[in-house]
């Protein structure tokens, strides 16, 4: 597809980045990202944790300084914005108020020099791509939130970069309208095999997106990984915290062999769990079990861990029973029981077995 594309060189690549903008604080603070041709990457992160920054520096609208970007193999860092062939779309995507959608698209095309027919053709099909094909002759006023949005995605896309970078594209809009948005944008990435960029705070858009996500925290990517398996396999505590929810629960490290860990609990029973990033014996740990992964009164044993939990609260949600639960030193504990034919019943005060698969539970960095 592209000229620009080496064999076996990642498309774009931040090597030992950083950033400050005040020669002290480094907000970005050792980014090395590599991103094949093709994929949809999103950075995901609470406000302020820099992606915003890292976007700004691929683009070209904020210097390095420190490291190198690549795109293509080529270092960018001298290369101005306009010169490396990047589409940008933004939460607010202003569009030029006195032309119409048809003119907003040709604009920047007719700047280049090309051809009014030549233009025509490329924007009817950027804004057939965003299913807003007969909308050429409106006014942005006359149209709505959703509809302003698409004709900013076509924007971008009608120059055909081969690098699209989005930052919260979608957070003007209600949740329906996102929603609906976050599929169209994952489908045109697949039809046109075009690299993109995205960057939300917004973890059920990343999961619904991406091919890979980049958690920030602080400046720093705590993890890079499919959705999966940041849910699944989260490699610290941050992560697991950040996506999905989560029960965290602490002791310290008895023993560790094989890949697992002996943990005796706070709450004073011991646990094995597996050993994902945990210090030696006698070190503290902070344990990660997700609320679907735990039983009440298992029927087998066998392979689990199985402490005990009195039943605060249950909720019922439908397709789950959403049980508060007071156990492992946490009065915050939280099982997901499916409402299944023959589940335990969920008696309020009542305490009962909770077990699950030491595979299940990951001993993780403690949280202090
Ligand atoms: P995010 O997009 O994850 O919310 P940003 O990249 O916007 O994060 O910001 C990261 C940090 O850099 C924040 O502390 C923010 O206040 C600071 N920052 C962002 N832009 C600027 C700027 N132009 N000048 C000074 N500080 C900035
Ligand atoms: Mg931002």
């Amino acid at each position: 597809m592209s000229d620009k594309a080496i064999e076996g060189q990642p498309f774009v690549r931040f090597d030992k980045v950083q950033k400050s903008y005040d020669g002290e604080i480094l907000v970005v603070k050792n980014l090395n990202l590599d991103i094949p041709q093709g994929e949809f990457v999103t950075m995901l992160g609470p406000s302020g944790s820099g992606k915003t920054t890292c976007l700004m520096m691929l683009a070209g609208f904020e210097p390095a300084t420190h490291g190198e970007i690549f795109l293509g193999g080529q270092p960018i860092n001298n290369v101005p914005p306009h010169k490396r062939g990047i589409g940008m779309v933004f939460q607010n995507y202003a569009l030029f108020p006195h032309m119409s959608v048809g003119e907003n698209l040709a604009f920047p095309l007719e700047v280049r020099g090309m051809s009014k027919d030549e233009c025509a053709t490329k924007v009817q099909r950027a804004l057939d791509m965003v299913e807003l094909g007969a909308f050429s002759n409106r006014m942005p006023a006359q149209l709505s939130g959703g509809q302003q949005q698409r004709v900013a995605v076509a924007r971008a896309l009608v120059f055909e970069p081969e690098l699209i970078l989005m930052d919260e594209p979608l957070g003007a809009l209600d949740k329906q309208l996102r929603e609906q948005m976050q599929y169209e944008i994952k489908h045109i990435h697949e039809n046109l095999g075009v690299t993109v960029v995205y960057v939300t705070h917004d973890q059920s858009e990343a999961l619904t997106m991406s091919d890979r996500i980049a958690v920030f925290n602080d400046g720093v990517v705590q993890q890079l990984s499919s959705p999966s398996d940041l849910y699944e396999r989260p490699d610290n505590s941050f992560v697991a915290q950040f996506i999905g929810e989560n029960n965290r629960f602490d002791g310290k490290v008895t023993s560790v062999s094989r890949g697992n860990c002996k943990v005796k609990l706070d709450s004073g029973e011991t646990v094995e769990a597996a050993a994902i990033n945990v210090g030696g014996k006698g070190e503290r740990t902070t344990l990660s079990l997700r609320p679907e992964r735990i039983e009440i009164n298992p029927k087998s044993k066998a392979g689990r861990n199985v402490i005990k939990g009195k039943i605060e609260e249950a909720i019922y949600l439908g397709d789950h029973i959403r049980t508060r639960m007071t156990a492992g030193g946490s009065s915050d504990f939280i099982v997901k029981v499916p409402n299944t034919a023959g589940h335990t019943p969920l008696e309020e005060g009542k305490t009962v077995n909770i077990a699950w698969l030491t595979e299940d539970c990951r001993a993780l960095d403690p949280i202090v």
